[in-house]
């Protein structure tokens, strides 16, 4: 099993290397071709089992993918949308979907626009990103709040959720957050939730949140 198997663009292939990542870990190997494949997955990792890769391939892969299809339209919400419990968290999942635009923009693939939608940064500087259009928002729940109550970001066409660390933000207290998450998809989506613990609270949530879920414990 290998990166290389999964058809992965040679900048993105390249970005990992220059990570020295090399080979796929447990959740990479049994989630990637889940999550790839478009299904509803729930995987139950913890930090340091390098869960963050199968939520952001498949991420840059549906972007790329968009992309070909329809340049940035000013004002338009993100076509993912991934939520962190922690802004220490969303920070790091931002950092490594930059690396992979930044190898992939150097190899002449068009413009991918993420955004770190969390607190303790001037919101309106995040919201004059969205104002010129975003394609892949990493945000904590708090601040996604905040953007829902002004009105100035939506979820129109937003079609692929990663909730990460999902007991954390339950045990946090995020829980309706989320649920008025969900509330602002209109289209259809892929909803990927990461979990180190599944207690039957977190279990109930995914079943309202996600269809038929493929789980992948390692
Ligand atoms: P994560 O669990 O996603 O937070 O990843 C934890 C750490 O493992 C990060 O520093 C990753 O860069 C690293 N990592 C992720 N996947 C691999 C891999 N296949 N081989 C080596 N390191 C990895």
């Amino acid at each position: 099993r290998s990166f290389g198997d999964l058809r992965l663009p040679e900048p993105i292939l390249r970005a990992l290397r220059g990570k020295g990542i090399e080979k796929p870990t447990p959740i990479q190997v049994q989630g990637l071709p889940v999550a790839l494949s478009g299904r509803d997955m729930i995987g139950i990792a913890f930090t340091g089992s390098g869960k963050t890769l199968v939520f952001v391939l498949p991420l840059i892969m549906a972007a790329l993918q968009e992309e070909i299809l329809m340049p940035i339209v000013p004002g338009e919400g993100p076509f993912g949308l991934v939520v962190c419990p922690s802004r220490e968290l969303a920070r790091q999942t931002h950092e490594v979907i930059e690396m992979f635009i930044g190898s992939l923009m150097e190899a002449g693939y068009p413009e991918i626009r993420p955004l770190l939608c969390i607190g303790g940064v001037d919101m309106r500087t995040q919201m004059e990103v969205v104002k010129k259009g975003v394609h892949i928002v990493v945000a904590t729940p708090g601040r996604l709040k905040d953007l829902f109550s002004k009105k100035k970001m939506n979820l129109d066409n937003c079609r692929y959720l990663t909730l990460d660390e999902a007991d954390r933000l339950v045990d946090l207290g995020f829980e309706d957050d989320i649920r008025e998450v969900f509330d602002h998809f209109k289209a259809q989506r892929q909803t990927l939730l990461f979990s180190a613990t599944m207690p039957d609270k977190i279990q109930n949530f995914a079943k309202s949140a996600l269809v038929k879920p493929i789980i992948v414990n390692v």
